[in-house]
């Protein structure tokens, strides 16, 4: 079971970090939370399988989450020697299944009939399970205060006998949500926008995501989402505000191409 960080950055056109994107992979069930512009130029780097990708979870409908969407199905239809077959699961927010059909009236039927089978969901119709094998996966999605669709996921991944719980925020603010998002998960990926003191609504900062990762008692922390003030601090800055709150477990300040073997 793996977790890679496929992008770590936001809006901003950042050379090193691109936007949104996260992977998780049990057995060989692989799931893709968000896909902002650029992912999947940035799993092909990193050596991903994104052909045989069983599902894509998005949180919202911020581009810097969603952008490499209809790209992602255009690749799957179109790249010779890629004859996909299993079906593909798109999982969103309350609303996603309506913006697919008027995507299809703009783009084309491929939108929702790309040429294998398509499995549309929101957020209600979770939790959803996969199994394969014996690895067995399953994801939840709860939700969070940012836009008014936004959503969070939980992934519980379960591989020859080992069992762990991941959650992944999307673009949230300091809230009991996030808690409850967040609560007891073996590893947190949190958004960690802006500094402390450029504090926005829809947003954390570094010494909310210590205080999210405190109160839900998250074994290890991952923070991701970085915009330029946050950035601005420093790590060294950046942890040291974390750790006034989340004292124990690891904490790792998110580069892409990041990997934790679980
Ligand atoms: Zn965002
Ligand atoms: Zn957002």
């Amino acid at each position: 079971m793996r977790y890679t960080l496929v992008g770590s950055g936001t809006v901003v056109p950042d050379a090193r970090r691109g936007p949104a994107a996260h992977h998780f992979a049990c057995g060989d069930i692989q799931v893709l939370c968000d896909l902002g512009s650029g992912t999947l130029r940035r799993l092909d780097g990193l050596g991903l399988a994104w052909p045989e990708i069983d599902m894509v979870a998005v949180t919202h409908r911020h581009q810097d989450h969603i952008a490499d969407l209809l790209p992602l199905l255009f690749a799957l239809r179109h790249t010779p020697g890629v004859e996909r077959v299993r079906p593909l699961t798109l999982l969103g927010y309350e609303g996603f299944a309506r913006d697919l059909t008027l995507l299809s009236e703009v783009y084309g039927a491929w939108v929702l009939a790309p040429g294998f089978p398509l499995e549309i969901r929101e957020s209600p119709d979770t939790p959803i399970e996969i199994e394969r094998g014996d690895a067995w996966l399953e994801i939840e999605a709860r939700r969070v205060v940012h836009s008014p669709e936004a959503v969070g996921y939980r992934l519980t991944l379960s591989s020859s006998g080992k069992e762990v719980l991941l959650a992944y925020t999307g673009d949230t603010e300091e809230s009991d949500a996030a808690v409850d998002l967040a609560r007891d998960a073996d590893l947190l990926v949190s958004e960690c926008s802006v500094a402390d003191e450029d504090r926005v609504p829809g947003h954390l900062t570094p010494r909310g995501v210590g205080r999210v990762a405190a109160a839900a008692s998250v074994g290890r922390l991952v923070t991701t989402h970085f915009y330029p003030s946050a950035l601005a601090l420093g790590s060294e800055e950046i942890e040291r505000r974390i750790r006034e709150a989340f004292v124990e477990g690891p904490v790792d300040l998110g580069v892409d191409g990041l990997c934790i073997d679980l």
